[in-house]
């Protein structure tokens, strides 16, 4: 239970990478907020998840592209546990398309929720973080997509690696304070988001794998809980990988 008196916000927790990330956080100790936009019943299928695993949390409704609900959603953070240690920069959208037929409005929906929202969350949280002087944790889950590009998400590349230069400022803006940030670049994993791709794109893809599978949401949850631990005190600014073997630097 390395996690035990932590708290830790997941921002798009109900279902995912989001749910497993909140529910392995949980099952090491933490106190998990479980943050939500529009998916209210499966979040309480997170909440209900975190509470069969022994732990703690509440939900929370906000849109991460709005400032003020991340403010709000960090005081009922604090209204609820007291305090704020672990911040899971998970929240994310999709908008595909070509940039010859990209609308503006899929161009800012993308860049809104994956790239503006880390940082409104950020900004909502590091009064607390660095109030509390003792350290923190803040997660950025980018994507394959954002080191590598990809055709027909230009948005969300540009989007996931803006969480990359975010994740690196950040590190170096908050190491005095042993605040650590990290990304996890996930590759292809088995969620709602992917489920939605055409078969032969998913074929495509599973044939670039090395390790000849999709992954799963607790592949990435499993690294969150690291980096969330004590034992990656020494890590920061760093973007890992978890995609089977896809991108090899
Ligand atoms: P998912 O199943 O589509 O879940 C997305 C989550 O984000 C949902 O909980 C959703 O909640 C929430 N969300 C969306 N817009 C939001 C907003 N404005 N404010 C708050 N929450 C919001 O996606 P996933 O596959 O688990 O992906 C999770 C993260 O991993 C994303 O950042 C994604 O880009 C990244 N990722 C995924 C893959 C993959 O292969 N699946 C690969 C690389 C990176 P509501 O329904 O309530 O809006």
């Amino acid at each position: 239970m390395v996690l035990v008196d932590k708290v830790a916000i997941v921002t798009g927790a109900s279902r995912g990478i989001g749910r497993a990330v909140a529910v392995r956080l949980a099952e090491d100790g933490a106190a998990v907020v479980i943050n939500f936009s529009s998916s209210e019943q499966a979040a309480r299928e997170t909440l209900e998840a975190v509470i069969a695993a022994g732990g703690r949390g509440i939900l929370c409704r906000a849109d991460v592209g709005k400032p003020d609900d991340c403010e709000e959603m960090v005081r009922s953070a604090l209204d609820n546990f007291g305090r704020i240690d672990i911040l899971v920069n998970n929240a994310g959208v999709t908008r595909d398309n070509i940039v010859a037929r990209m609308k503006q409005q899929e161009w800012q929906e993308v860049i809104d929720t994956n790239l503006t929202g880390a940082f409104n969350c950020v900004k909502a949280v590091m009064r607390t973080l660095l109030k509390q002087k003792s350290g923190g944790r803040i997660i950025n889950i980018s994507s394959v997509v954002g080191l590598a590009g990809g055709s027909g998400q230009a948005n969300y590349a540009a989007a996931k690696a803006g969480l990359i230069g975010l994740t690196k400022s950040l590190a170096r803006e908050l190491a005095g304070r042993q605040i650590t940030v990290n990304a996890i670049a996930p590759g292809f994993i088995d969620t709602e988001m992917t489920a939605v791709l055409p078969e032969n794109l998913k074929e495509a893809m599973l044939a670039q794998i090395p390790l000849g599978h999709v992954g799963k949401p607790q592949d990435i949850a499993e690294l969150a809980a690291f980096l969330a631990g004590g034992g990656s005190s020494y890590i920061t600014g760093q973007v890992i990988s978890v995609d089977g073997g896809l991108i090899m630097a």
